[in-house]
């Protein structure tokens, strides 16, 4: 089986590499690293420095890429749209456990990110710890009432194995 975030990362190798990326959770840099090498140009977010200054050190190509030191639910100060998004839910591995991304700006971000993107959004939940549990409830509630002529919503999961980490794939329709 193909870990959470290769699953991803195969899936966007599928869509054309002329596009706009956007990693919404730059942690140690490994899907904008990715974004980098697949899409145009690439915006990446993350509340802590340490995130910006580990994802530094993993960018190999000169295509544009924006380092934000800032919370994605504030994204619309930043772009109007994009084409590909990446959430990485959850704490920086090896980092501060208690800086974990919260329900309270998941929410709006999320949101926000269904409205503005243009082919697709990739959200990997883990809900085996606390706060994480709380964002896979809202996901998976809001997601399935997402509008099926505007989107495909699917999933990728374990279905015997308790709360292991799984993505959700929101696709816009053309
Ligand atoms: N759980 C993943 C890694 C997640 S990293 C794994 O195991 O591989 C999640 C990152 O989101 C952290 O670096 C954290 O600083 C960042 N983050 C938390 N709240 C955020 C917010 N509101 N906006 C942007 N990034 C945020």
């Amino acid at each position: 089986m193909l870990s959470m975030v290769e699953y991803v990362h195969q899936r966007i190798l599928t869509y054309p590499s002329n596009l706009i990326g956007v990693d919404f959770t730059m942690g140690n840099g490994h899907d904008t690293a990715f974004l980098q090498e697949h899409c145009r140009e690439v915006y990446a977010f993350d509340i802590q420095q340490v995130a910006i200054d580990n994802t530094k050190k993993r960018l190999k190509f000169v295509k544009p890429v924006h380092l934000i030191c800032d919370g994605h639910e504030h994204m619309s100060l930043y772009l109007s749209s994009f084409d590909i998004g990446i959430f990485n839910l959850g704490y920086l591995p090896l980092g501060d456990h208690q800086v974990t991304t919260s329900l309270e700006t998941t929410i709006p971000a999320i949101k926000e990110a269904i409205e503005k993107v243009q082919y697709v959004l990739f959200i990997v939940v883990y809900p085996g710890h606390d706060e994480g549990k709380k964002e896979s409830l809202f996901i998976d509630e809001y997601v399935q009432h997402l509008d099926a002529h505007q989107y495909h919503v699917s999933s990728y999961r374990m279905l015997n194995k308790n709360c292991a980490p799984y993505v959700i794939e929101i696709e816009k329709k053309k």
